[in-house]
């Protein structure tokens, strides 16, 4: 069936746009992101990707015609298919039902049967419109809105709810986190006239992680009472999942009309001698620590080794990081991660690049790490933290299609088995949290109404709590460099920053890279104070597709943080007020 190409509405006050041109005549082939017309809206010009295949069947709108949004301008749909004038009105209605859905994240369901699949009511006691198997941060969520949109949800839970992020994983390092930035305000203190009655300080180690274990159990409840509310089934226990979409626990089996495998990662291992001794810690171990190592090798200098190892090394552990990369957090900005890295090295961590552990020998208590160069590191205690991998634990009877170790999924979640779907860590797409909300999410919808919601993760931000923190989303400098060859790029500084100033936490930058075109934002990395905060406004506005002029249209509060954010986007332009001139 033909698809309309709609006059797109890019922003709030938008009403029509004008075609300038099309790209593509009436008879030519189409490919999905290929550029079929370049138009005005009522701020600049830009390029309207096609969002389907086929043959351009037929302009109904011409260049230099300005055009209401959402109007139809055109068709796409296959060879020799025929658009009827008389169909044009009718469509148009469906146009602006698509655009609205369209400008929610949501598709149109493309087949009746999508629509057909309502939850039932005729559901005996062990059937569930929808049974979630992990209760982590990709399965909650995906049980909440399975419950919401009127299902019988059941969810098993093998451990604790919560998953990796709440028990293990961001609320316990975060927790951490926050007493090192404690620390560091200590130093501070009596720069800014608070003298305290002694700078000295010891860590109760006990008082940490009980401290911690409060802040994971309110979590963990709220999460359980959230399920309750929202009437979900909560089953204790592993759940071993068939290709029928029946789930054993123990001696009950449950059956589901779609399930949801939410199961997860594990810490990944390497397969070095020593690595089995009981001085190597993973990160789950590390966060019941209830002794102070006097050094720590930290194997791995990725986000959770990176945060982990900072979190010791303010207690005044000695920390050595080794990392295989010739950078720390080698996903981030080149810029960004080697600012970190000269910036954790004045803090005391030792950092060791482009290296890796080939043995691992304790001997009197303590661990000698052998270096592929040749060095040698000796710890008390190592960490373990070179990446996680899918849990697959009852998951083995599914024979799933997998890509290397993780569950393959398609645009909506769903696995090789129809009705199965496989959100979050599992799937290995991007292990983060709000990206395994999104996809549960998104999984919970389809398992629900029919395939009509695909996960779009490409603006999903990531962020490094350490002090000061890091933050990114979209491309990086070299990765933008790579795509689109002409870049601009914008960048200001925390240091003249009156909020920085003032808070003692004048260090960093942001950066912003545009298209030096119509100065579409492809990146944002941040580092310095709040930056795990403030990229989310980053993301929104790339979520939203604003350019760099757009933004530059808000007006953001003084003094804030997020005012150097607004100067870096600024400085693209070469108009950032508190940057010097930029040299012609
Ligand atoms: C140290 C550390 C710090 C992190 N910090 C951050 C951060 O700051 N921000 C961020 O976004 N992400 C962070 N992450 C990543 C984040 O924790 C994960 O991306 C997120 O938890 C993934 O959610 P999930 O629901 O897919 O899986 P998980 O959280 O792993 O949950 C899976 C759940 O399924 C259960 N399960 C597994 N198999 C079965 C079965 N067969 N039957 C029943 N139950 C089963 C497990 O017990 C678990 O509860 C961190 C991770 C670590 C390790």
């Amino acid at each position: 069936m033909a698809v309309e190409i709609i006059m797109p509405k890019l922003g709030v006050d938008m009403q029509e746009g004008e075609i300038i041109e099309w790209k593509k005549q009436e008879g030519d082939v189409v490919n999905e992101g290929d550029v079929i017309l370049e138009m005005m809206s009522d701020k600049t010009s830009m390029e309207l990707e096609a969002e389907d295949s086929g043959v351009l069947l037929k302009i109904v709108r011409g260049n230099g015609e300005v055009v209401p949004v959402t109007e139809v301008i055109g068709y796409i749909g296959a060879e020799g298919e025929v658009v009827g004038e008389s169909a044009a009105p009718a469509a148009a209605q469906v146009t602006q039902a698509t655009a609205d859905l369209k400008a929610a994240g949501l598709e149109v369901p493309s087949t009746p049967a999508a629509a057909a699949q309502a939850p039932k009511a005729d559901l005996a006691a062990n059937e569930y419109d929808m049974i979630v198997v992990g209760g982590g941060p990709a399965g909650y969520y995906a049980a909440i809105k399975g419950a919401q949109l009127g299902g019988k949800v059941a969810i098993v839970e093998k451990s604790e709810f919560g998953g990796t992020c709440l028990n293990v994983g961001c609320i316990p390092t975060k927790t951490y986190l926050k007493n090192a930035e404690i620390l560091d305000g200590i130093k501070h203190a009596a720069g800014r006239g608070i003298n305290l009655a002694s700078t000295n300080y010891t860590i109760d180690m006990d008082k940490t992680v009980d401290f911690k274990n409060t802040v994971v159990k309110t979590l963990t409840g709220g999460v359980q009472g959230l399920l309750k509310a929202n009437k979900v089934t909560i089953f204790n226990g592993l759940g071993q999942v068939n290709p029928d979409k029946t789930v054993t626990i123990g001696s009950e089996t449950i059956k589901g009309r779609s399930v949801i495998l939410a199961t997860g990662s594990k810490v990944s291992r390497i397969n070095i001698p020593g690595i089995e001794s009981k001085l190597v810690l993973t990160s789950d171990d590390i966060l019941d620590l209830r002794e102070m190592p006097k050094s720590l090798a930290v194997m791995g200098g990725g986000v959770v080794g990176i945060e982990l190892g900072l979190v010791w090394a303010s207690y005044g552990v000695d920390v050595t990081v080794i990392e295989m990369a010739d950078r720390i957090i080698p996903a981030m900005d080149k810029e960004v991660s080697l600012e970190l890295q000269k910036i954790l090295a004045k803090k005391g961590m030792k950092i060791k690049t482009s290296v890796g552990v080939s043995e691992i020998v304790e001997a009197n208590n303590q661990l000698t790490l052998k270096l592929n160069n040749g060095e040698e590191v000796v710890a008390e205690k190592a960490l373990l933290s070179i990446g996680r991998v899918p849990q697959m634990n009852g998951l083995e009877n599914l024979n799933l299609e997998m890509d290397r170790n993780r569950i393959k999924v398609n645009e909506y979640q769903e696995t090789s088995i129809p009705g199965i779907y496989a959100p979050g860590d599992v799937n290995g797409t991007k292990m983060l949290a709000h990206a395994a909300y999104r996809m549960g999410e998104v999984a919970a919808e389809n398992a629900m109404k029919g395939n009509h919601r695909k996960a779009n993760l490409e603006f999903t931000p990531a962020a490094v709590y350490t002090h000061p923190e890091v933050a990114m989303v979209g491309l990086t400098e070299e990765q933008a460099r790579e795509q689109y060859g002409n870049i601009l790029i914008g960048k200001n500084s925390f240091t003249g920053n009156g909020r920085a100033i003032a808070s003692n936490e004048a260090q960093g930058f942001v950066k912003v890279i545009a298209d030096a075109k119509y100065h579409e934002i492809l990146g944002v990395h941040i580092i310095g104070p709040a930056a795990a905060e403030m990229i989310n406004e980053a993301a929104t506005i790339m979520e939203n597709e604003l350019t760099v002029d757009e933004l530059l249209l808000s007006i953001h509060g003084h003094p804030t943080f997020s005012e150097v954010m607004y100067e870096a986007f600024a400085d693209v332009l070469g108009e950032a007020i508190h940057n010097p001139p930029k040299r012609k």
